[in-house]
């Protein structure tokens, strides 16, 4: 990396300038992949539109895939980043982004696919699919990425129900647990809800990426693969000191940034079911999306259907999972929130000044956990860091709370390793950073920058 240009300590952002690279393999093959499916989508939902609207809603199918197919075009072509034309909340702060783009650009080029940063241009792919509908009522409330989510939830069905049932053996035992075992019990379904990352639609292209297997089976195979675990730091700051259960709860507030829909969402459930239940949490305020995002991410639609799904199945601990998390939302222990900073390109270091209300919002939080690929790389800015560098001086001032991100490895950027980790796993397994095969529980709290 001696090569990159270090600019004022911080190294430069992945981008696909650099030929070869996992950014520049990823915008030409699987962008315009996504955006393929993304338009046979809407094609095939052509009958759907016209029972509901008519012909209007036809003519709606064929503008908004002629502007995808346009977009695709675009991209493929390395052709200028365009300003957005709709006008919603989020429309001025895409805009302007674009001009912060232009200023880093070599000899004042335009800010391109195949130039600029990687995190901009693939966030800025899914705000322009989201424009395709947007700009084309009626059909401008469509989740183009509806039924990949629903098919990947349903084809996770038996691994649900493994953890449901799982979840609802252990709460029998909750109030007689040491806390040994409080602590055992945690660290599994900490465990669960990290390798629950692992399905993920945007990294498959939309290809089948669901759970089968019983989730807490394999938890002990898959330690090896936890590049770095600060899970023990993560049950301290919890805790801070006491011991959940017996006679009082602990009144702490966690909050959980969300990745996906389907199987993670359920795992983060769990975990947040645990965190309550054992009186570890009093509150989880769940953060998502207000747009479909990133092929499986989670909107707000996402999160009430699958409580409701998780309610209605046809299984009993399935379905008393759900009524106990209809009943959290309902009551206010759980809540979800879905701020557009969300689903901006930003790197998470520039939240303070560019999202003032969210980054206050995050300080009243005793804990964070973020999930997820998308999130440790605006975490980490997405930057060409050495391996070595402290997770603490890669946040670059993010500090809200204590907090801690659960990721399985899809990109390649990785900070808070041991010298020599990275070169090891390089020299054995090229592809570690991408494949989804390793995950870290990386933990930061405010008191331990360097
Ligand atoms: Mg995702």
């Amino acid at each position: 990396m001696a090569n990159l240009v270090v600019l004022r300590g911080v190294p430069e952002s992945l981008s696909a300038k650099y030929v070869g690279s996992f950014a520049y393999l990823t915008i030409r093959d699987r962008l315009p992949t996504i955006l393929t499916k993304v338009i046979d989508t809407i094609h095939r939902n052509k009958d759907k539109f016209f029972e509901e609207h008519g012909e209007e809603g036809v003519q709606a199918e064929k503008r908004a895939i002629s502007f995808l197919s346009k977009l695709r075009n675009e991209l493929q072509t390395d052709k200028p980043v365009l300003a957005l034309t709709d006008d919603v909340v989020d429309t001025d702060m895409w805009n302007q982004y674009l001009l912060r783009q232009q200023v880093l650009m070599e000899e004042n080029e335009p800010p391109s696919w195949f130039k600029s940063s990687w995190l901009y241009v693939e966030c800025y792919m899914y705000r322009r699919i989201q424009e395709s509908v947007r700009l084309n009522p009626p059909i401008c409330d469509f989740d183009v990425f509806k039924e990949a989510k629903t098919q990947s939830f349903f084809e996770s069905q038996q691994a649900i129900m493994a953890i449901c049932t799982y979840l609802q053996g252990l709460m029998k035992n909750m109030d007689d647990l040491s806390e040994t075992q409080l602590l055992d019990q945690f660290l599994k379904l900490l465990q669960v809800s990290l390798w629950g990352n692992k399905c993920d639609l945007s990294i498959s292209a939309g290809q089948d990426n669901s759970q089968k297997a019983s989730p807490i089976d394999s938890l002990e195979d898959l330690k090896p693969f936890i590049l770095v675990d600060d899970s023990n730091l993560v049950w301290s700051a919890l805790t801070n000191g006491k011991i959940p259960g017996g006679p009082w709860k602990l009144q702490g507030r966690v909050d959980i940034v969300l990745d996906n829909a389907g199987f993670e969402l359920v795992t983060d459930l769990v975990f947040a079911d645990f965190l309550v239940s054992s009186g570890l949490a009093s509150q989880v305020h769940f953060h998502g999306k207000s747009m479909p995002w990133f092929v499986s991410d989670t909107t707000r639609e996402d999160f009430i259907w699958t409580i409701r799904q998780t309610l209605a199945a046809n299984h009993r601990w399935m379905s008393k999972s759900g009524a106990k998390w209809q009943h959290y939302v309902k009551d206010g222990t759980w809540s979800y929130h879905d701020h557009p900073f969300w689903t901006l390109p930003h790197e998470f270091c520039d939240m303070a000044a560019d999202a003032p209300d969210l980054y206050a919002t995050l300080q009243k939080a005793d804990f964070i956990f973020f999930k997820g690929d998308l999130n440790y790389r605006k975490l980490t800015s997405d930057r060409h860091w050495a391996h070595t560098e402290p997770f603490e001086k890669a946040l670059r001032g993010f500090h809200p709370a204590p907090l801690c991100s659960l990721r399985t490895l899809k990109a390649n950027v990785q900070v808070g390793l041991q010298p020599g980790q990275g070169e090891d796993l390089t020299a054995r397994e090229p592809g570690w950073m991408t494949s989804g095969k390793y995950a870290v529980v990386q933990f930061s709290s405010p008191h331990r920058e360097q």
